[in-house]
């Protein structure tokens, strides 16, 4: 497996307008992206730090991930996201060492990017995401 480096870190927040000012206003980051992501009852907003990007997550549904995440732990760091080479091999890796996996097969997630979840049981506590661009050339 090739882990190349930390694509992003998602960040639950309850008013995605709100904390967008925060990250511009008083970091100076700039909010490059919002963009919601029906599938996973969010909208998310990014910002460039580096080559790792910053992904806030507001729910767009208290039932969704996000909503039930907040409703159980307020806002905060909810994941982190690792870019691999190769993101089939590395989820069928993580697997045959007996980490559980959230996403079986990549899916579409924001930015067009093939994303999937581990299970945080089997990750010591975080939920990590593996990513890969596939439209980069
Ligand atoms: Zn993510």
């Amino acid at each position: 497996m090739n882990i190349t480096h930390i694509e992003h870190i998602g960040i639950a927040v309850s008013n995605l307008e709100e904390s967008i000012r925060y990250y511009e206003d008083v970091l100076g980051l700039k909010c490059y992206a919002v963009e919601e992501v029906k599938d996973q009852k969010v909208k998310t907003a990014f910002f460039m730090v580096g080559q790792t990007k910053l992904e806030l997550l507001e729910s767009t549904d208290p039932e969704g991930p996000i909503g039930k995440f907040i409703e159980k732990k307020g806002q905060g760091v909810h994941h982190l996201a690792f870019a691999v080479d190769g993101i089939e091999g590395a989820l069928s890796e993580v697997e045959a060492k007996g980490v559980q996996l959230i996403d079986k097969a990549p899916r579409k997630g924001a930015e067009g990017l093939d994303i999937a979840f581990l299970h945080p049981k089997y990750t010591h506590g975080v939920l990590m995401e593996f990513c890969e661009n596939k439209n980069k050339s």
